[in-house]
């Protein structure tokens, strides 16, 4: 293996979905729907596209992104982000949001430039990084209420301001944001933002904004986009994901917008490596998106616009999970956005017995040790972390709270009677 892969052998996804084959526990490990909550013209405009009159759906389409679901992408993010997005040079259609990370960190970085990751973290950021030869540099989000009884909240963490600019050097080039964030759930406020905006502003610093959670945030809390900020839309290369927006996380299908200067390097990785992605996903998620802009922007129909549905078909959701948790006497900690929830175990401690798992961190030991046991399985959340913080992520372990009420309910019963 070149030495540029050797830090990221591991995967906490390759592990816990073997795993969870191994053992069919009820997953509500790695983050998708049991069911089918897209409205149905999201489907049928896959089967549309690929058995309609227009054969050449079936073929190639434009390297850099269909023309229709471009188009369809900036009349999109153009009206959210109140500037004209130009569809060709500041859109680039990617093999779901992890090319278009892929893309964004080879495509601006240089051997040995530091990129500030937040933590925890969607594990894929690090591992990217140390192989386009860049090096991760962590600061993570502190529990601003440790000694806090009861259940929690995601906007509990916090990142200190005075530590975050202590990150930021001469050698800075890339820092990279998830709002809403996964696995936390912390949707990132105004000032939090101007925080990170400022310093990228002061150290000539990029960002790359990982959105792919957009559309699930829980009132009052409202997803604001970094590249909206003053001054930062030409520093801001913004992520997401059909797969997280129509909630078809099997299409692979995501994108990255901003300004062409910095589109142009992520293009030139994406035409060397991957060229263009399929046709008739890309056609299908652009009929998706006209259909779901012309109701977010016809008064009166906004309410059936999934882009606003989506969090009020959630929430409940949240609430079973958080309840079910408590219960079991865990501690949850309600999330702002995003479908996932972190929960505190170690009350729990007593009634386990996880000498039985050979791991090296408490929260994997109790992860596996529940997926074989008790039949229900989470994910570790020290995978989201550096090696040297991974202890504040050993006493959590993070649950999918987009499922069946029924399969939430079930796993509510599993946490209830295992003991
Ligand atoms: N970023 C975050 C924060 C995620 O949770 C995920 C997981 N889907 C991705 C990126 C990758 O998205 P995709 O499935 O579209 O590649
Ligand atoms: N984003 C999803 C999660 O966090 C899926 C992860 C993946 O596909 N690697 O569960």
């Amino acid at each position: 293996l070149p030495p540029r892969f050797e830090a990221s052998v591991y995967s906490v996804w390759v592990e816990f979905i073997q795993l969870s084959l191994d053992h069919k526990p009820l997953n509500l490990g790695q983050g998708f729907p049991d069911y089918e909550s897209a409205p149905a013209h999201v489907a049928k405009g896959l089967a549309d596209a690929c058995t309609g009159e227009n054969k050449l759906l079936n073929q190639y389409t434009r390297g850099f992104g269909h023309p229709r679901l471009v188009q369809a992408i900036g009349k999109l993010y153009s009206g959210l982000i109140n500037r004209s997005l130009n569809p060709n040079s500041e859109v680039l259609v990617t093999v779901g949001a992890y090319e278009a990370l892929f893309c964004a960190i080879n495509g601006v970085l240089h051997p040995g430039d530091e990129v500030i990751i937040i933590e925890p973290f969607f594990d894929c950021y690090a591992p990217m990084t140390s192989a386009a030869g860049g090096v991760p540099v962590y600061i993570p989000l502190r529990d601003t209420k440790p000694n806090a009884t009861g259940a929690k909240s995601s906007d509990d963490f916090k990142l200190d301001p005075q530590e975050l600019e202590s990150k930021f050097s001469s050698k800075t080039k890339l820092i990279i944001l998830n709002t809403p964030h996964n696995p936390l759930g912390k949707v990132f406020d105004r000032s939090e933002l101007e925080l990170i905006a400022n310093l990228c502003k002061k150290y000539n610093v990029i960002c790359i904004s990982d959105e792919v959670y957009e559309w699930q945030v829980y009132k009052p809390k409202e997803h604001i986009r970094i590249c909206t900020l003053p001054d930062m839309f030409e520093r801001t290369i913004t992520i997401g994901s059909a797969g997280k927006t129509f909630s078809m996380t099997g299409w692979k299908l995501g994108w990255a917008y901003g300004p062409a200067a910095l589109m142009r390097n992520l293009q030139i990785v994406h035409q060397n490596c991957i060229y263009t992605s399929n046709t008739p996903t890309q056609e299908a998620v652009a009929r998706s998106f006209e259909t779901e802009i012309n109701k977010m922007t016809s008064a009166g129909s906004q309410q059936e616009c999934y882009f606003y549905s989506i969090s009020d078909e959630l929430r409940p959701k949240r609430e079973i999970l958080a309840e079910a948790l408590t219960k079991a006497g865990m501690i949850p900690v309600i999330p702002d956005g995003g479908y996932f929830m972190l929960a505190d175990w170690t009350q729990l401690k007593p009634l386990l017995k996880l000498d039985s798992e050979s791991d090296k961190y408490q929260d994997f030991k109790f992860a596996k040790w529940m997926t074989k046991n008790v039949k229900l399985q989470g994910i570790p959340p020290s995978a989201f972390y550096s090696d040297e913080n991974k202890n504040l992520g050993e006493n959590l372990i993070r649950y999918c709270f987009f499922k069946k009420d029924e399969t939430l309910r079930e796993a509510s019963k599993i946490l209830q009677n295992w003991t």
